[in-house]
């Protein structure tokens, strides 16, 4: 891993992610809606996967109506997907596209901020199923794909309280501090046997369903907008960050203690 790498100081250029075929789960809103739109106005063609169809075919309209490639839908509700489902959109992504450049996965739950002692059990499973170990499912379905791109790219979406325990933030947290062991491990895998990279980032806060949720008191429209904090996306996705794996980084500087 190239330590000196900093996705955030990065400037994507014009096409910069023409003739990439990238998937991004939690496609329909928030963080991940704002990255599928960057992707495609960067020329990508966009996976949309999210269980919304409704709201998938709007983030469709949009990249189409921008006369960005054409994207496509992958309706995938990642808390009730079994294997067959998972095979579908893989079979789907290899008959279409033949191979898959980038895979971000975005999606997630909150569940309840509450201590561990007191923490529900069905929402605990809920979490880590949706957090963990669907991405950890459809990773492993998609790599025949990302083994046939010449420069893959796999992201998992990293938070803060999953880098440093955060009393109250439960399953969230060990969800996040699972995808970076996730990441570790599979970038050691991968490493010298495919041209397939593993990372995580964290994009900090941003104006989003999920952290009005976490924060409901806050003063929301302080914090920056998804569209403001894609450019380290388009970096860990595209070939800027080629032969950087196994690296955990952040979209934005750490906000100022106090
Ligand atoms: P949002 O709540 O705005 O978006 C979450 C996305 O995940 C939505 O597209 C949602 O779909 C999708 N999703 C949730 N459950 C499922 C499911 N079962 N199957 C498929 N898709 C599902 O959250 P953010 O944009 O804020 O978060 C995006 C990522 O960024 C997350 O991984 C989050 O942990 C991380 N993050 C966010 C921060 C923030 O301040 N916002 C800070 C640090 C990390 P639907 O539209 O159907 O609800």
């Amino acid at each position: 891993m190239s330590a000196a790498f900093d996705p955030r100081t990065h400037l994507p250029a014009a096409g910069e992610l023409a003739g990439r075929v990238i998937a991004i789960t939690g496609a329909s809103d928030g963080i991940g809606r704002a990255v599928a739109l960057a992707c495609a106005r960067y020329q990508a063609t966009v996976i949309l996967i999210g269980r919304n169809e409704r709201k998938l075919e709007a983030v469709h309209a949009e990249i189409g109506a921008s006369g960005a490639p054409e994207a496509s839908i992958a309706v995938l509700d990642l808390e009730r997907a079994l294997a067959a489902d998972y095979d579908r959109v893989a079979d789907a992504v290899l008959e279409r596209y033949g191979r898959l450049d980038g895979l971000l996965h975005n999606a997630a739950l909150l569940g309840t901020l509450s201590p561990i002692e007191h923490y529900d059990v069905p929402t605990w499973c809920r979490v880590l199923h949706v957090n963990v170990t669907a991405a950890f499912a459809l990773t492993q379905v998609l790599l025949p794909a990302l083994k046939k791109s010449a420069d893959a790219s796999v992201l998992f979406t990293a938070s803060t309280v999953g880098r440093h325990g955060r009393a109250y933030w439960g399953a969230y947290a060990v969800s996040k501090f699972a995808l970076e062991g996730l990441s570790q491990v599979l970038s050691a895998e991968l490493e010298g046997i495919s041209r397939v990279r593993v990372n995580t980032l964290n994009p900090g806060r941003a104006r989003t369903a999920m952290r009005r949720q976490a924060y409901p008191a806050e003063a929301i429209e302080t914090l920056p907008l998804p569209a403001a904090l894609t450019g380290p996306y388009i970096a860990l996705l595209g070939p800027a960050s080629r032969g950087v794996s196994g690296g955990s980084f952040d979209a934005q500087p750490p906000p100022l203690a106090g």
